[in-house]
């Protein structure tokens, strides 16, 4: 239903895809949509999609062809250098990055849960595999951005979550719980970070300067101030897993 509402601007950054996709990777830009598309144009990159706040979708690329939006990440001990092989990149446009609450409007997330909805069935797409950027290169990446709202997609079964519930993994190990949950954990104050910016906000400051944001998007030495706040959170996401 959704395939006919798309604008189709096909972008020349591209392969064939080998690989079987496995994830969808969520992203945000300040620019505007035809923007991003220049811009990545231009730099080399490429998304598949990209969704504008006043809800308009353009698949920039077919999901069967490779782009190039994760760079180097990993989920789950994942073996290649990049996600991109397995993975669907989504672009949305967010003025703040993310930060602020009214940086997405209804209709753009609207327009992406559908857009979910069409690409996991299509594609045999686990509905937990649905990740930020920030998610899979913690070290390098702050969008989806700490605003994105991730809690209204686990509510209606996208993506990783936490639940209301005092249900808790019995493991209290902080570097397995995280590893378990797919983040690297190379660089651990990223890692954390990370799981805060999509979990656990609190712990999370806000920039109006976006490219020191972008140069800097994790706070070197980072330990949560209520860290035992934050293993709760670890161990009740740990414990919802598929
Ligand atoms: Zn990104």
């Amino acid at each position: 239903m959704i395939k006919n509402n798309f604008i189709v601007a096909h972008s020349n950054n591209f392969r064939e895809r080998v690989g079987q996709i496995k994830y969808i990777i969520i992203h945000c830009s300040i620019k505007s949509p035809l923007e991003i598309l220049n811009q990545i144009n231009d730099l080399g990159l490429s998304a598949h999609y990209i969704i504008g706040r006043d809800g308009t979708i353009i698949e920039t690329l077919a999901p069967e062809k490779v782009a190039y939006h994760a760079g180097v990440s990993s989920w789950k001990a994942s073996s290649d250098i990049s996600l991109n092989e397995y993975s669907i990149g989504i672009e949305l446009e967010a003025p703040t990055l993310g930060q602020y609450k009214d940086d997405y409007t209804d209709i753009q997330i609207d327009k992406l849960c559908e857009l979910l909805e069409y690409l996991t069935l299509e594609y045999n797409i686990e509905k937990h595999n649905i990740l930020g950027h920030s998610d899979i290169a913690p070290a390098r990446k702050p969008d989806p951005g700490v605003c994105f709202p991730w809690q209204k997609l686990y509510d209606i079964g996208f993506g990783i979550g936490c639940t209301n519930t005092d249900e808790l993994s019995d493991c209290r190990d902080e570097i397995t719980l995280l590893e378990t949950i797919g983040y690297d954990i190379s660089n651990l104050s990223a890692a954390r970070y990370s799981f805060c910016r999509h979990f656990f906000i609190n712990e999370i400051k806000i920039y109006d300067d976006i490219q020191y944001l972008v140069d800097n998007p994790y706070p070197v030495d980072f330990k949560p101030n209520d860290f035992d706040g934050y293993m709760k959170k670890l161990r009740n996401v740990a414990k919802n897993l598929v």
